[in-house]
């Protein structure tokens, strides 16, 4: 049986038909696999378990459904949905995973990671993730009320889009040097991240050993996963 992974599929309300490909994807492809990894940015925002609009509910509801037909079903943290806790996981029944993560695949160990934490050239962004990602801050910040926190976060995300119109596209790609460290440090030889909407597969060799990083698409224009079974993998894509 075969293990499906996505990531960036920042569904919203607002985006209907994303929600829809996505509830589609649950039902005729991730139903009959073994395995679901979710590698971030699932949702477009996420600022607390109490945070329920009905398109979040439904979304819950269908992997609450994956989950009970006993497809395994993973999330990691992205950066709007790094929220995501452990109500969440109790309605839905998937288990968050660290980032990064190595779990073994028919013996491989592969590295998982939503991919953000590579991008150290965006020094701006990485200061921010750190703040963020402290458990004091998301204490005082899972404290307000959901209305404050929903206007933050819709703060957060006008800020986010002004940086990344003033910052250049490579300064937000993954830095070469942060992934070769990420191969070594981890004793890995593949790794699977999503994040910088540039979905692709980089062959390369680190310390003489061949590397393979795999790049995960956004759900934006169209739906996108990876397939792996039996030691193969295959990006495919959902045209909407
Ligand atoms: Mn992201």
């Amino acid at each position: 049986m075969a293990r499906l992974f996505v990531s960036d599929v920042h569904l919203d309300e607002s985006a209907a038909q994303a929600i829809e490909q996505f509830l589609e994807f649950l039902k005729v492809h991730a139903a009959s696999a073994e395995a679901l990894y979710i590698l971030g940015d699932l949702f477009e925002s996420w600022v607390g378990d109490d945070d329920v609009d009905p398109a979040k509910e439904r979304v819950s509801a269908a992997l609450r459904e994956l989950t009970l037909q006993r497809v395994a079903t993973f999330v990691i943290h992205g950066n709007r949905d790094f929220l995501l806790g452990s109500d969440f996981c109790a309605r839905t029944g998937c288990e968050l995973l660290p980032d990064p993560v190595i779990v073994e695949l028919d013996g491989e160990r592969v590295l998982l990671t939503h991919g953000d934490a590579l991008c150290t050239d965006d020094h701006a962004y990485q200061e921010l993730r750190s703040t963020v990602r402290s458990r004091d801050w998301q204490r005082r910040f899972l404290a307000l009320p959901l209305i404050a926190r929903a206007g933050l976060a819709q703060q957060a995300r006008a800020g986010s889009q002004a940086h990344i119109a003033r910052v250049p596209p490579t300064i937000m790609d993954v830095n070469p040097n942060a992934v070769a460290t990420a191969f070594r440090t981890l004793d890995v030889q593949r790794m699977i991240h999503g994040h910088t909407h540039r979905p692709d597969v980089h062959n390369s060799v680190i310390d003489e050993r061949d590397s393979q990083r795999i790049v995960l698409g956004a759900w934006y224009e169209q739906g996108s996963y990876l397939w792996y079974e039996h030691g193969r993998y295959e990006l495919r894509e959902l045209p909407r």
